[in-house]
């Protein structure tokens, strides 16, 4: 089975880790964790980093750290990873839903302004699968209406928008390094910050809230978000192959823009002024029932995929009354192929021949018969 990913693990990794275990620095204390979050920070642009044990609880912090709590409103796209929205209803807030723009699948913008009410406190943008937002547009709003603006960058490692690395724009970004985000500590996060004071409150929150200059001190409900040295070690090792990982992952993606120039699928490209990390290199075809098709197809010659995430507004816990268009349609038709930056060229070429040969054989009547076999969530 050709995965969808895989992560990147070298020789430095190792000896990283293998320094952890040897001295003894396994838990949050230890030199991995200063020089990871240093190094994270010089990387990005961003002014201030400090690590976290997954990008979830990431986003939780940055939250609070903004001060946002109950009966305050978020604008936040429909279609992203549940996380996003969930990290908003932890803190008692509301979500309110934007659809997506049909050619970057990013948030778009010229929705937001319908959706801002006296409650209305930020804009979460997500720049998803390895786009960014546009950026302009959504800081243009959120500096108009005094909103704050929180970027989940989970999927954005390695992602420029106007030559500017994604998390550099907003009051503060959060970022994921799970096994399969474009580096990975195994689980781990970041939350960067631009101000200082947001960044010293957010150290204490990760800490139990402990006082600075008196033992036992805690003056503030907090919590035990740290990461550990060993992830550190890890991410360390990981941010110092980020170049060759984001490489390899960009030369798959050109081939792959390549090879559906002459077929019915449309490749999730990059643009003027952008550019893209391809975390995940998507294509989208014309339905619901292609897409499925060509899962099976797919899967059959043992090549794993994923769908495009399920827009939060059909949800159960998430849900609203709403439509949104371009998210149900981008739900709906989106295909993840593998992505791993270690790939193969036979891989990669066994993948590409196995989707030109689905569009080869594809019989539209066949396809009929399918049509909408799994998707009771399309209305
Ligand atoms: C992966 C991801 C997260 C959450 O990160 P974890 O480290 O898995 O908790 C949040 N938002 C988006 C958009 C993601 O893709």
């Amino acid at each position: 089975m050709i995965p969808v990913y895989k992560p990147a693990i070298g020789t430095k990794e190792k000896k990283y880790v293998n320094e952890c275990l040897d001295e003894g620095w396994i838990s949050s204390r230890g030199k991995f964790i200063e020089q990871f979050e240093q190094s994270f920070s010089a990387f990005t642009g961003v002014n201030y980093s400090t690590s976290v044990c997954n990008g979830t609880v990431a986003l939780h912090l940055a939250l609070i750290g903004l001060g946002i709590g109950v009966e305050d409103e978020i604008i936040v796209p429909t279609f992203t990873y549940i996380a996003s929205i969930n990290s908003i209803m932890q803190v008692g807030a509301k979500p309110v839903y934007v659809d997506s723009l049909h050619d970057t699948w990013q948030m778009d913008p010229s929705a937001i302004a319908s959706k801002i009410s006296a409650k209305t406190k930020a804009i979460m943008v997500v720049h998803l699968y390895g786009y960014p937002c546009d950026m302009d547009a959504i800081t243009k709003i959120a500096n108009q209406h005094g909103l704050l603006i929180i970027e989940d960058c989970a999927e954005s490692f390695g992602t420029y928008y106007k030559k500017q690395h994604t998390g550099t724009f907003g009051d503060i970004a959060t970022f994921s390094f799970f096994g399969n985000k474009t580096i990975t500590t195994g689980e781990g996060g970041m939350v960067c910050c631009k101000s200082a004071d947001v960044y010293k409150n957010i150290c204490k929150l990760k800490n139990q809230g402990v006082s600075k200059d008196r033992e036992y001190w805690h003056d503030t409900l907090a919590y035990n978000y740290r990461m550990t040295n060993i992830c550190a070690a890890i991410g360390l090792a990981q941010l110092e192959s980020a170049a060759e990982i984001i490489k390899n992952k960009r030369i798959i993606a050109l081939a792959y823009s390549q090879a559906f120039k002459d077929i019915p699928v449309v490749f999730h490209a990059e643009s003027d002024d952008v550019v893209h990390s391809f975390w995940m290199c998507s294509i989208a075809v014309e339905s619901e029932s292609i897409r499925n098709e060509l899962r099976s197809f797919l899967k059959a010659a043992e090549i794993e995929t994923r769908p495009g995430f399920v827009p939060a507004h059909l949800l159960p816990h998430t849900m609203t009354q709403e439509t949104f268009p371009v998210a149900e349609k981008l739900s709906a038709t989106v295909i993840n192929l593998p992505s791993w930056p270690d790939m193969s060229n036979i891989d990669m070429n066994r993948i590409i021949s196995t989707i030109k040969k689905f569009f080869a054989t594809y019989n539209k009547d066949n396809m009929l018969s399918t049509e909408h076999a799994d998707g009771s969530y399309i209305r």
